[in-house]
Order: C-alpha cells, then structure tokens, then sequence
C-alpha cells in the first residue's frame, strides 16, 4: 500500500482503564475508499479503538495519524470530528421532536461553523443536496415525519446521514446493524458500500453473516490485541481465529441445534 493512499494510521496504540489492559500494540491503516469491518469476541478491544481514533479515549501509548501527518491523540473530539473523523455510536443520537428533515439540516449547518449557520439562509443547493441525502438513506417519503416515531433501523440510517452532511474523510461505526431486522440489515450493508465509494469506513461488527457478505478486508481483535488481518476467507481459515472466535461461534451454533 503506497503512504499516499492510506488516510488513518493507528501505530502501537495501548489503553489502559484503571491498570487494566484494554487495548495492547493496535496497529491499524486504513486506506482511502477502503471498507474495513472490526471484528472480535466480546471485550477484545473494538469499540476501545473506535474511542481512540475519535479522542473520547486517550492512549496510554502509540499514535493515531490522520492523512499521514496529523496525529490525533493529541486533539480533542470535537477538533478531531472537525478534521473529517466522523464516529457513530451504539445508541443513535438524533432529535427524536424535530422532524427527519429537520435533524439533517442541523447537521448540515453544524458542518458550517456557528456564526455560519445562523446566518445562513438554505439556498437551493443546500436543499437538494438534503434530499439527496435523504434518498441516499432510504427516508425520501418520510422526510415531514417525526424522528422519534421512525423505526430502530430507520433511527440508524438518519444518523448515519446526519454525520454525512459533515463530510467526514472517515466515518467510524459501532455494531451498526445490532437490533436491526433482516431486511433494515441488508438494506444497511448496501448503504455502506454506497458510502465507502467515496469515503473509508471502519465498522465494528458482531453480525459474521453480515461481514460475510462484503469481499473487504477483515480486521480481527483477541484481548485488546490484533489478532489477523486478511479478507474473510483468510480470517475463516486462520486457526487461531477459529479458536478465539469463529470456533466458539460454531460450538455455540452447535449447541444451540443439538438443543433445539
Ligand atoms: P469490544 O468493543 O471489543 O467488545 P471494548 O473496547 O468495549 O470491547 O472493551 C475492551 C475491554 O476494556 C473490556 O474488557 C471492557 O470491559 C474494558 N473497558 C472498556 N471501556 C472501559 C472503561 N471505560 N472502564 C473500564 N474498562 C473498560
Ligand atoms: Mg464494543
């Protein structure tokens, strides 16, 4: 991978809580356009990754480098969303009183700066490009609807397009589909293909079946380290992942047919 095409390093990151070793060594690249699913039991250190990158988290070591020269760890959350870091997490933060409509041009303005935004008025680029955004996200005929009335799937996709309107250069998202029927999921995995198109994405995902069906690479996390690293074949046919994690899936899977 040439350095000009890589957009996020992660180098020996390390967390600790308390003495406790959340995340040991990370070693994480990340290149433009690319698609990566986080993958690992319970606890290895996903979502501790994700906080790192976004600044909720300090490492106690290691660095975290955006487009290769700014180092990250150092910033704060909102200088690092500023950047073009943009982080979904587990539970949607939207305004459940303000209409569909109404929570993307927030987001919108809020890309602009303050003083911008209250100045502004919405030209006609701005509202074609929130109805845009509202089709990209499957809400085209409930734009006037109330957020808070919208499906779990349906809260999902509308923040999901709420953090778009700020253009990040890197989007960040925990378990995305958790919670989601089949069909909100699959109607998700399409989303994000559609948006690493143009931007590089980093989901942590617990789903294997949703992994399963994306050719990307595969990044696999066992106790706060990494683990392997490959597409989904090569993870499957690695026996130390087999062990950690897809073995005791499978023994789960089996347990549960043999009681069924
Ligand atoms: P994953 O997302 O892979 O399930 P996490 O990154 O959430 O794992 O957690 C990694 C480990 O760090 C777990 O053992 C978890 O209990 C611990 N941990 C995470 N956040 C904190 C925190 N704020 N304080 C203490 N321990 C934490
Ligand atoms: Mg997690």
């Amino acid at each position: 991978m040439s350095s000009k095409s890589v957009i996020l390093q992660c180098k020996e990151v390390s967390v600790e809580f308390d003495g406790f070793k959340a995340v040991t060594g990370m070693n994480l690249e990340l290149a433009r356009g690319e698609l990566r699913f986080l993958i690992g039991p319970n606890g290895a250190g996903k979502t501790t990754v994700l906080d790192v990158i976004c600044g909720k988290v300090k490492p106690v070591s290691g660095k975290v480098l955006f487009q290769g020269k700014t180092e990250l760890t150092r910033r704060k959350e909102h200088q690092i969303a500023e950047l073009g870091v943009g982080r979904k997490f587990q539970a949607p933060s939207i305004f459940p009183s303000l209409t569909v409509m109404e929570n993307l041009e927030i987001s919108m303005r809020q890309q602009r700066g303050l003083l911008a935004a209250l100045r502004a008025r919405m030209t006609r680029e701005d509202e074609q490009r929130l109805k845009d955004q509202l089709q990209m996200i499957g809400l085209e005929r409930k734009g006037a609807w109330r957020a808070g009335g919208l499906s779990h799937g349906e809260k999902q996709w509308l923040e999901i397009g709420m953090l778009l309107l700020q253009e990040p250069q890197v989007l960040l998202l925990d378990e995305p589909v958790a919670g989601m029927t089949d069909k909100e999921t699959h109607k998700t995995g399409e989303l994000l293909r559609q948006i690493a198109a143009k931007r590089s994405v980093v989901v942590v995902e617990h789903d294997m079946e949703f992994v399963r069906n994306f050719a990307s690479k595969v990044t696999v996390m066992h106790e706060g380290r990494l683990l392997r690293e490959g597409t989904m074949e090569e993870v499957q046919r690695d026996a130390r992942v087999a062990e950690v994690y897809l073995g005791k899936r499978r023994v789960e899977l089996d347990v549960s047919r043999s009681t069924a």
